[in-house]
């Protein structure tokens, strides 16, 4: 439920100006905190990054994993100050998700000193990533953040990733109108010492993991053990 992909870019040569790291290197920063922050509302995602799958394949993986949204995530070259969102030709669902996705953007960089002069932001591209994603039916968006080779903006954006993910993400869920899952939180693991068993009972191999937010008799339970084995089985007093 809730699935998307996240496509960074590879280009691990292209260098910042003012900062000195490279495109493919902020780009897989950005794209794994998309990822954790999707997670957390409580999506599945499915993040490439460029030891794993080449970008050209990237689409069909993503189709293939069951993606509802294609996010491809670049810095911008060439002279020039603001977000620009690309998609296919005749792909209307890209269209609005990448107009979502610029607004905000736009207005995070515009409330930050770097308004967006772009006379057109949002734009048609025959890019393989956005042309194969409409061809495979998925709403996408081809992102390039801003530009890098604006020492201010490189400089701001290195220091902004988590937020400029948030954006990102919350307009994904914008745009398909997902609502946050809510996690049941057992209360007992309010309590310090009930974490430490639990800890313990699931690294032993006594529970498993995905009990772990589970109900009181459950963390009663993983203490128990965790008290048994500590007093008659290694021997602590
Ligand atoms: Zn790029």
């Amino acid at each position: 439920m809730y699935k998307i992909a996240i496509s960074p870019s590879q280009q691990m040569d292209n260098r910042y100006t003012g900062v000195n790291t490279t495109e493919g290197v902020e780009m897989e920063k950005l794209g794994k905190l998309c990822h954790d922050y999707h997670i957390s509302k409580g999506g599945e995602s499915l993040l490439f990054d460029h030891k794993g799958i080449d970008w050209k394949k990237r689409p069909q993986a993503s189709k293939d994993f069951g993606a509802s949204v294609y996010l491809v995530l670049h810095t911008n070259a060439g002279g020039g100050k603001g977000t620009v969102t690309l998609h296919a030709k005749n792909s209307p669902n890209s269209k609005k998700v990448s107009e979502i996705i610029n607004k905000n953007l736009t207005a995070f960089f515009g409330k930050n000193g770097f308004p967006n002069t772009r006379y057109s932001p949002v734009i048609e591209t025959n890019f393989l990533e956005a042309r194969e994603s409409a061809r495979l039916r998925m709403a996408h968006s081809y992102v390039e953040v801003n530009f890098h080779d604006n020492a201010e903006i490189a400089k701001f954006m290195v220091k902004n990733w988590e937020p400029i993910s948030k954006i990102i993400i919350d307009s994904v869920w914008q745009f398909r109108g997902w609502k946050p899952v809510e996690k049941p939180v057992g209360k007992p693991n309010e309590n310090k010492e009930l974490d430490i068993a639990q800890k313990w009972a699931v690294e032993n191999g006594i529970m498993q993991d995905m009990l772990w937010e589970g109900s009181a008799t459950r963390h009663q339970m993983a203490w128990w053990f965790f008290d048994f084995h500590k007093k008659f089985i290694k021997g602590d007093k």
